[in-house]
Formats: structure tokens, sequence, C-alpha cells
């Protein structure tokens, strides 16, 4: 009978590595789409496989080569070592050697990941929150490492099949008639392994790095807008997709301006006690810089607000501009001139002969 040595083409004294070689190239010369209908092949190769099973595991090597093919101190009975082949599904083998499902295949590999969404703040002048800037924004990320592309490996070599599951990333315990499946406690579930990790990253095949987006904040953005930008977030895991960035906006207050509803401004509007009586038209600041002439209806009070259609902050969502609210304030003057000083004794001397139940009520 065939050593399993003979079985691999391997000498008894062979590194792990060599054996690893050995049944790397056999799996993958017998593999039955290359010999279709070839019996002889496919049980070469589940010899192959029960050899491998036997000779990478060094406790199993250890027994075997201490007592071959056969029970301890027993015959050659049948099933001789006792590890047990029969049930040696090459759906599995094949799957996981060659990363390809072929139903009955358990091979649970973890699942993309989407990478996590960033947030970052970026402070808008409120003049540019009005008229949209394009800004640089510094991004603390987590992304794929640049020295290795992402697969944690050293560059120039690859992440290579798990020995000890053979890819499947889960590994089956045999334990009486049951047969336990686990996963792999050396690959942890992926099933390949990094046999030189990257020195930049570590084998993590991650790096945290700043990196430097530039961003077109959209006009008609308010102090905590969140700007989405899709897919500038971390990367993925194990090839699923980046995540997300969310631009958040931090406005600066105006002097002058208040945001007022959607797309609303206000701005307070000196006017004297004749130009609100009488009616009159005054200057307003524009958001955009000029002024605006502004009715005011005879006979308007303190506090009075009156509607600039169309002067308002831009709409974020749909289009054209909101209003700006023009909200009236009365303004006593401090310093009288002569002149102004008669006409308004002459005016109170007026008041005080006109009925009075308008300003008792
Ligand atoms: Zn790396
Ligand atoms: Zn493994």
């Amino acid at each position: 009978m065939a050593s399993l040595y003979d079985t691999l083409g391997v000498a008894k004294n062979a590194s792990p590595d060599e054996i690893k070689k050995a049944y790397r190239k056999l799996a993958r010369e017998l593999h039955p789409d290359r010999n279709p209908g070839n019996a002889e092949a496919e049980e070469k190769f589940k010899s192959v496989q029960s050899a491998y099973d036997v000779l990478s595991d060094p406790e199993k090597r250890k027994q075997y080569d201490a007592f071959g093919n056969g029970r301890p101190g027993g015959g050659p009975g049948p099933g001789g070592f006792d590890f047990d082949f029969g049930n040696v599904d090459l759906g599995d083998i094949f799957g996981g050697i060659f990363s390809r499902g072929r139903g009955g295949g358990q091979a649970r590999r973890p699942a993309a990941e989407k990478g996590a969404d960033v947030e970052a703040v970026v402070n808008v002048s409120f003049e540019d929150s009005l008229r949209g800037v394009q800004t640089q924004i510094p991004v603390e990320l987590v992304t794929a490492c640049s020295e290795c592309g992402g697969s944690g490996a050293q560059p120039g070599t690859a992440p290579v099949i798990c020995p000890e599951c053979n890819g499947r990333g889960v590994k089956a315990e045999s334990q009486g008639l049951f047969s336990l499946s686990q996963p792999c406690p050396r690959c942890r579930g992926n099933g390949t392994v990094i046999e030189k990790p990257c020195p930049q990253c570590n084998g993590s095949g991650r790096e945290r790095r700043t990196k430097r987006y530039s961003v077109r904040i959209p006009e008609g953005v308010k102090d905590g807008t969140r700007i989405r930008l899709a897919g500038k977030g971390e990367a993925g895991l194990r090839g699923g997709p980046a995540g997300d960035l969310y631009v958040v906006t931090r406005v600066a207050t105006s002097p002058v301006f208040q945001r007022r509803g959607p797309a609303d401004l206000e701005v307070e509007v000196p006017v004297t006690y004749a130009e609100a009586a009488l009616g009159s038209s005054v200057d307003v600041p524009s958001p955009y810089g000029g002024r605006l002439s502004l009715k005011v209806p005879a006979g308007s009070e303190t506090g009075k607000l009156l509607r600039l259609k169309g002067h308002g902050a831009p709409r974020l969502k749909g289009s054209g501009k909101g209003d700006l609210i023009a909200r009236l304030r009365l303004t006593v003057p401090k310093k009288l001139s002569k002149k102004q000083k008669q006409l308004l004794e002459e005016y109170a001397r007026a008041t005080q002969e006109a009925p009075r139940e308008e300003v008792f009520g």
C-alpha cells in the first residue's frame, strides 16, 4: 500500500511547505473539470485530499509516522488509520479550492460589508451660503492601504488559500457520529491567509489617512444642512462598497439678515414716524449686495412685516428664491433740528385737539 507521502509525491521528511505545494499542484491537476468522466482521476483526487488532511496536521502526521497506515498495535483492518474519508464532499472541496459553488458546499465566507459613513463639518460664510461655494474639505478616513491596495499582503505576494480549511472558512470536526462545522481558527473564516503581511498596514489592508475632497456647497445651504457624497466614505470590507461622506455646513450668522423658514430671510428696517404714518418708499439692503426699494404703506406700525418676493435665500429643493421679509422698526430721533422741533410741537397740538379714542382704545 502506497504511503501518504507517496500519494503526494514527497519525501518522508518533507517540510509542511513542500507538502502544501505538492498538494496544491496535484489538486489542480486532478480536478474533475480537467478530467471529465475520469473516475481514476477522481479517486486519485480523493486520496490526495486524504493524504493532505493527515500530513498537513502536525498532530495527525506524528501519529501517522508513529503507527503507519494501521491502528496502533492492530492489524490492517478496513479503515486502517482512524480517519474517515468516506463522506468527503467533493463539492465542498472544489468549492473551497476553486471558489466555485457546487451545491452542497457549506462554505460561508463573511459577506462583503459597506464601509462606514463619515461626517465632516465645513464652515461657510453667510454670503457663500447664498451664492454657493467650491471648497476643500479634509476628511480623516480609513481607506484601502495604498501599499497593498487593500489585500493586506505584502506587495508582490497575494493571500493564499487557507491550508487549514482549504478555503472553506469552516472546519468540520468529527465527534463520533457527528461532524461539527466551526469557523476555521487559522483564517478566522476568511478562507485565505496572508503569509507575508503588508508592512505598511500590518496585514489589515486598511490605513487611516486624511483625504482632501473638493466639494461644491450648493447655494441656499443653512446651518446644519447635510450634503451626501455617495461613495466618499470609508473603504468597504472584503470588496464591499465604500460608505458615504456627509458634509455638514456650519453657516456663519449675518449681522443684518436672519434665516426664516425654508428659504426666507428677515431684515430689520428702521422707519421714521412720518414714513410709517404717511407711507413712503425706503431703502432696504439686499442680501446679494446693493439696495432694494420697499414701499411702506401709510399707517404702518412698528413690527409690521412686509415681503419683498424672490429676494430671500435660494431654495435648496426646487428652484427660485424665498422672500426677503422687512420688519419695520419705528425710530425716535434723539436730536431734532429747530425746524423739526417746531413741526413736532405743531403736530402735538393738533393731536391733542383730535379725538383720543384711537390712543386709549
Ligand atoms: Zn497594506
Ligand atoms: Zn481556514
